[in-house]
């Protein structure tokens, strides 16, 4: 099973692909590579969960970098772009100065909108009837950029300059080497939701990989990094304040005639402690604490029209 992506070109996005060409390292190599700390070699694997969802846990990352992934992958300028700012790999890529660009360029699928909240992201899509019109503009932009190129070539300009007008839509080809602790940050980084669609399709297969080879580790990753929360100090003070609001709307529905006067106290002495960006119409870093609030307890509907967002900003009081 361990060796079943090794050698297989797996499609991504339409025209790209990934391939797994080498595997260092297991599950288990990790829990004997910790356990030279204490100078100990276990063989029974059933002990290695548990070492590995603490070393996970407590950020004891080195024996992760014992394990080591080599993969070939094709993909568009415009995402190798982001790919290679993950520094902590080893990269040998196709060379547009030694041979001729290779002759494919990304056509997209859909045409997504700018998102308005997020100045990185999108968000919808752009009517049937728009996509046509830019997908054909799309098609004869590549081909003009493409024969532009192929002139330069046929008149003897260098590959190194004549490249120098190819879209990012263009693709590459490259040997990608990386450990597993630092495939872990790409793949806590790519996979993620703020992350461009593109490059988020091949974090997506090389997660599913990660969950065949190193099922341990995978396990462990999703729970303590992958899907953990994160709670900064504001992010605490404002929990409390809004788990006292569910706590007092709960009551005050469900036991109209008890005296809830502790309860609103404590909760404006709380709110006290909540920034006063956090009360403005639009404050980012608020929003985002709700939608994390959101995942530990979906906000309540129908008590007392229960409203967190009206709540941080102050608009609740009675
Ligand atoms: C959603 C998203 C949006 C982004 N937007 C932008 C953007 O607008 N502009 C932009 O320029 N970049 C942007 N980036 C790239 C981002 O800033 C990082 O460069 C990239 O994600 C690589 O992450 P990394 O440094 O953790 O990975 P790696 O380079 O693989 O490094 C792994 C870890 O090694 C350590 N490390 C590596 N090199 C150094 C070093 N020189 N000094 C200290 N520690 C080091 C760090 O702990 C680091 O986390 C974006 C990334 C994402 C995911």
């Amino acid at each position: 099973m361990n060796n079943y992506y090794i050698g297989r070109k797996i499609p991504v996005n339409s025209q790209g692909w990934i391939m797994l060409c080498d595997v260092m390292g297991s599950d288990h190599d990790i829990a004997e590579a910790a356990r030279t700390s204490y100078g100990k070699s276990e063989k029974d694997t059933s002990k290695d969960e548990h070492l590995i969802r603490y070393l996970m846990r407590h950020g004891h990352t080195s024996p992760f970098e014992m394990a080591e992934l080599k993969f070939m992958v094709y993909v568009p300028m415009d995402v190798w772009r982001q790919w290679v700012r993950h520094r902590t790999a080893s990269i040998n890529e196709y060379s547009t100065r030694y041979s001729v660009a290779i002759d494919q360029m990304y056509e997209a699928t859909e045409w997504r909108l700018q998102d308005q909240n997020n100045k990185q992201g999108s968000d919808g899509l752009l009517s049937e009837e728009d996509a046509e019109m830019l997908s054909e503009k799309e098609e004869a932009f590549h081909k003009a950029a493409r024969e532009l190129y192929d002139e330069r070539i046929k008149m003897g300009v260098a590959r190194e300059q004549a490249r120098k007008d190819l879209p990012l839509s263009t693709f590459t080809q490259a040997y990608w080497k990386i450990d597993l602790k630092n495939l872990l940050n790409f793949l806590r980084l790519r996979c993620d939701k703020h992350a461009q669609k593109e490059i988020r399709a091949y974090a997506d297969i090389i997660f599913d990989m990660i969950k065949v080879l190193f099922p341990l580790t995978w396990r462990a990753f999703v729970e303590y990094q992958k899907e953990a929360i994160t709670f900064s100090l504001r992010d605490q003070m404002a929990a409390s304040y809004l788990l006292l609001n569910v706590i007092y709307a709960v009551l005050k529905t469900e036991l109209p005639d008890k005296d809830l006067s502790s309860h609103k106290t404590i909760m404006r002495r709380l709110f006290k402690f909540i920034p006063d960006e956090w009360k403005q119409e639009n404050c980012r870093e608020r929003d985002e604490f709700l939608e994390k609030a959101d995942r530990l307890i979906p906000f309540p509907e129908g008590y007392d029209g229960f409203d967190p967002v009206k709540i941080m900003r102050g608009q609740d009081e009675d």
